[in-house]
């Protein structure tokens, strides 16, 4: 196992309802990097996003997290679900944003990013609306803390959405298609917002069909179809000079 590797996925394997979708995924995100993952539709990219955030349980093969096995090996190799707190304890240092912000409704965008350290971490409150207030800054809505997502446009809501993950101080952030369900105009604003974060280096895997994101931002990008990788290298190797059929197919109904 390499040293750095802050996300280490051996032989992944899931299948839903006797369904193959994860095929033996090895796949590494090593501390400070952004790796994006590519690939159509239905190829399992959201599925190895949820088993790395232990929202899915693997059936085979090994995922590593920042050195912590997910999940418990028994004396015969068998790999077996943790218990609930093991499991809260090692999401709580992962940070996920989804495609729908999924925003508390009823609190507003500062009481949102308090929320998870307040309540599952029982830090203090003061010392957390702080932090929160920087974060909201931090993605360019300090001026919306008193809103409610019901005021906010979509973007908006996406980076309280990306606030509200970074408050928990999670050593790696998940992203799973954040900007697929707003409309083209707030895209932008999002994919900056991550930009920036990358750039302070963040420690990112995030699955999106936004390629010039993929090939400006990502050190790695893995093209995934059918449940396994097809390559995965420097996205202007991949992006740029594919060497895979099912790689160039994709590329060419993207663009
Ligand atoms: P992608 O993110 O690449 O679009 P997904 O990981 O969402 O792919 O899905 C991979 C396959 O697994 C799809 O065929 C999907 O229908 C199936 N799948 C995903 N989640 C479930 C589930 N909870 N139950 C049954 N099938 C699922």
């Amino acid at each position: 196992m390499s040293e750095q590797a802050l996300v280490h996925a051996v032989n992944v394997h899931k299948a839903f309802h006797g369904t193959d979708v994860l095929k033996g995924i090895d796949l590494d995100v090593h501390k400070g990097q952004v790796v994006c993952l590519l690939g159509p539709s239905g190829s399992g990219k959201t599925t190895f996003l949820r088993c790395v955030n232990q929202l899915e349980t693997i059936d085979g093969g090994r995922i590593w997290v920042d050195g912590d096995l997910l999940g418990l090996e028994d004396r015969d190799g068998a790999l077996h679900r943790l218990g609930d707190k093991a499991i809260a304890r090692q999401r709580s240092e992962i940070g996920m944003v989804f495609q729908r912000f999924n925003l508390f409704p009823h609190m507003t965008a500062l009481e949102n990013v308090m929320e998870a350290p307040v309540q599952v971490r029982g830090e203090k409150k003061k010392a957390v609306k702080e932090r929160a207030l920087g974060l909201l800054e931090r993605v360019g809505l300090a001026d919306k803390a008193a809103s409610y997502p019901a005021q906010l446009s979509g973007g908006q809501q996406q980076r309280v959405a990306i606030a509200r993950a970074l408050a928990m101080q999670p050593k790696l952030m998940l992203f799973d298609e954040p900007t697929s369900a707003l409309d083209p105009e707030l895209v932008g604003e999002v994919l900056a917002v991550m930009r920036e974060l990358a750039g302070q280096g963040m420690t990112m895997l995030v699955v999106t069909h936004e390629m010039a994101f993929a090939r400006d931002v990502a050190d790695t990008v893995v093209f995934m179809d059918g449940g396994v990788v097809v390559e995965q290298g420097d996205p202007h190797d991949v992006i740029g000079n594919p060497q895979h059929e099912r790689t160039k197919a994709f590329l060419r109904r993207m663009h």
